[in-house]
């Protein structure tokens, strides 16, 4: 899997630093707990399980299933694929995604929180590309900022796979095909 990687972009020590210090962030902003976390499938699971505990708080956690993007590049469009919605009614949610982009997975998901009647909605990323979005959006809480290239890993992948790398990195041309 190694042999498919450019170059390391962020390696799993300094992801475990990170998410060390934004649980520190998070629990210091919402000493109650009483938050309710969405993780945005499949991307943000990698990130959320091991940011969330990190938290020692009795969070409540749902996911939801979106997508936008098909194969290196934004669809444009943002589609929810679950049936059902989680609770969210006067709820502090807390918005967990991969990667910040274009924003409008964000930006989409964001709303539709807001429709189901959320009170406030926090978002967070492990990273935010460093670029122009489509939508106003950024996120309350980043891990890193990376320039506009295409990464894998760490939750992140190209066509299905190379979710479960343990560190973030970019893909070489010949793999991704
Ligand atoms: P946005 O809606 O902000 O354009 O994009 C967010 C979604 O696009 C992320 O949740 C992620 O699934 C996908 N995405 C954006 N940039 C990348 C990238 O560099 N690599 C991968 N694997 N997915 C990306
Ligand atoms: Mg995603
Ligand atoms: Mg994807």
């Amino acid at each position: 899997m190694r042999n498919d990687i450019e170059r390391v972009l962020i390696d799993e020590a300094v992801i475990e630093r990170r998410l060390d210090s934004m649980a520190v962030e998070i629990e210091r902003d919402f000493p109650d707990g009483t938050l309710v976390v969405i993780i945005l499938l499949k991307g943000a699971l990698v990130f959320a399980a091991d940011l969330l505990r990190r938290v020692p708080r009795p969070l409540e956690i749902e996911c939801l299933n979106v997508s936008s993007y098909e194969g290196l590049e934004s669809s444009g469009q943002v589609n929810f694929l679950d049936r059902h919605f989680p609770d969210v009614k006067d709820r502090h949610v807390l918005l967990l995604d991969d990667i910040l982009d274009t924003g409008r997975t964000l930006h989409a998901v964001s709303e539709r929180l807001y429709q189901e009647g959320a009170a406030v909605v926090h978002t967070g990323v492990l990273l935010a590309k460093d670029k122009h979005r489509a939508e106003e959006v950024e996120a309350d809480y980043v891990g890193f900022e990376i320039g506009d290239e295409f990464v894998v890993g760490y939750g992140l992948d190209y066509k299905g796979r190379y979710r479960n790398l343990p560190y973030v990195g970019v893909l070489k041309l010949e793999a991704a095909n």
